[in-house]
């Protein structure tokens, strides 16, 4: 009998429990027990899960109960020339997905930016935000929260940066709602996403706070960060990265690249992406950003359910005398190089695609480029889409016409 066979034994018999095997054999083992336990209970059979290409140990602290992986097919858009604020060159934008045409349809839009001289992109705003929720017992207390919050910003500085040798806090900002006070604590993350380390020193500011005010903390999130919800605070303050991309493409190539007219993209872009999200009531108004926001996340190992944040995303289209300008601005894009999911194997060679695995130097600009290259994707996805739907629409028109 294997080791995985005798792990897989003693969890049925009840004398071992399903968190409890690395603690008796080596990640592989482990995992190879859950999947033999997985097959003895249910009817699947676990093959090709149990075909992965790191060492399980690998994924120590990306997952518990390991059984394997599941495989998403990787693939490229581009080349597409960014010019970014840290962001500089031709890059080949890895994404992983299941949706058919996807990559097709970002690949088309990116040689469409390339053939305009590439698209500009910078981060605009950067923080990432953890507001815990404190009790008081009224109004009165509210406010001597609120008061010493605004007059001990340093202390809370100090308090907070001593747990991380890269977090710096940049604010915080204070929500009263009868006896509840909310602190919005934003932080410079560096090349972090920041989710992790923007509670761990805010959990060391709350004590600090609970020491000096009578607040007392309910929860270290009180939901107004607001992570992995749909939420306008995102919207509107940005979190993470608040990244603007741009193209300015020659009319010629409008016509001759993506067979319809600046005006024919641009009336697209006004009835769907603006008014139809604007009667929907969606934070998001953009035609489908998300996709490749989704596809790049899994690709270089961001947290998947950000994609929420990510979706917050504003695309404009001008037609001008010669030119298309088009635009997408995401608020709320939550990404980093070194940290949680970045450290897989996989998607750390994702990283390598684009030159931005680990830490940047200066620290936060490998993030920052992969932020603006995420976006410029966006942009491509967007053009894209628009450009098929104006010209189907040209194309209809055109029917209709020669009738
Ligand atoms: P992390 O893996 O927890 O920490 C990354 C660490 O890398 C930083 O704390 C920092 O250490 C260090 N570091 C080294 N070089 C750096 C550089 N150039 N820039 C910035 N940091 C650098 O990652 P995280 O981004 O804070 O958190 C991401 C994880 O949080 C993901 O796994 C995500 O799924 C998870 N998550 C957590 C929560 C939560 O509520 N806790 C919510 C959502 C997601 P120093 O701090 O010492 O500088």
């Amino acid at each position: 009998m294997t080791d995985a066979d005798d792990l897989a034994e003693q969890v049925l018999a009840g004398d071992l429990r399903l968190y409890e095997l690395e603690d008796h054999a080596d990640h592989d083992t482990a995992a190879a027990a859950r999947r033999k336990l997985l097959e003895s209970e249910t009817d699947a059979t676990l093959d090709t899960v149990g075909q992965y290409a790191f060492p399980a140990e690998d994924a120590e602290t990306a997952i518990e109960n390991m059984v394997g992986t599941i495989q998403v097919p990787l693939g490229v858009a581009g080349p597409v020339a960014v010019s970014g604020g840290s962001a500089d060159g031709e890059y080949y934008l890895p994404l992983a997905t299941t949706e058919g045409a996807l990559l097709a349809s970002v690949n088309r839009g990116c040689s469409v930016i390339d053939s305009a001289g590439g698209a500009d992109a910078r981060v605009t705003k950067q923080g990432m935000t953890r507001a815990p929720v404190f009790r008081v017992q009224g109004i009165t207390e509210a406010e001597e929260v609120v008061n010493w919050v605004r007059d001990n910003r340093d202390a809370l500085a100090e308090t907070a940066e001593s747990t991380t040798n890269h977090g710096e806090l940049l604010d915080v900002t204070t929500y009263v709602v009868g006896d509840s006070v909310f602190l919005r604590f934003v932080y410079d993350t560096k090349d972090a996403m920041g989710m992790n380390m923007a509670t761990i020193a805010t959990r060391e500011a709350a004590s600090l706070v609970e020491e000096e005010t009578p607040a007392s903390l309910v929860a270290l999130s009180g939901n107004l960060c607001s992570d992995k919800k749909p939420a306008a605070i995102n919207a509107v303050e940005g979190r993470g990265r608040s990244v603007t991309a741009d193209v300015k493409i020659p009319r010629e190539v409008v016509e001759e690249r993506l067979h319809t007219t600046p005006e024919a993209i641009e009336e697209a872009n006004t009835r769907k992406n603006l008014v139809g999200s604007a009667k929907a009531g969606a934070l998001g108004f953009n035609a489908h950003a998300a996709n490749v926001v989704a596809a790049a996340f899994l690709a270089t190992g961001q947290d998947a359910a950000q994609v929420v944040e990510g979706s917050n995303a504003i695309t404009t289209v001008e037609a001008r005398e010669d030119e298309l300008y088009a635009s997408v601005s995401i608020a709320s894009l939550e990404v980093g190089t070194v940290g949680g999911g970045t450290k897989l194997p996989t998607q750390a060679e994702a990283l390598d695609v684009l030159g931005l695995r680990g830490g940047g130097d200066p620290a936060g600009s490998n993030a920052d480029a992969l932020a603006e290259i995420i976006t410029v994707g966006a942009l491509a996805g967007e053009l894209s889409l628009l450009a098929a739907l104006a010209s189907r629409h040209l194309s209809s028109a055109h029917e209709e016409l020669g009738r």
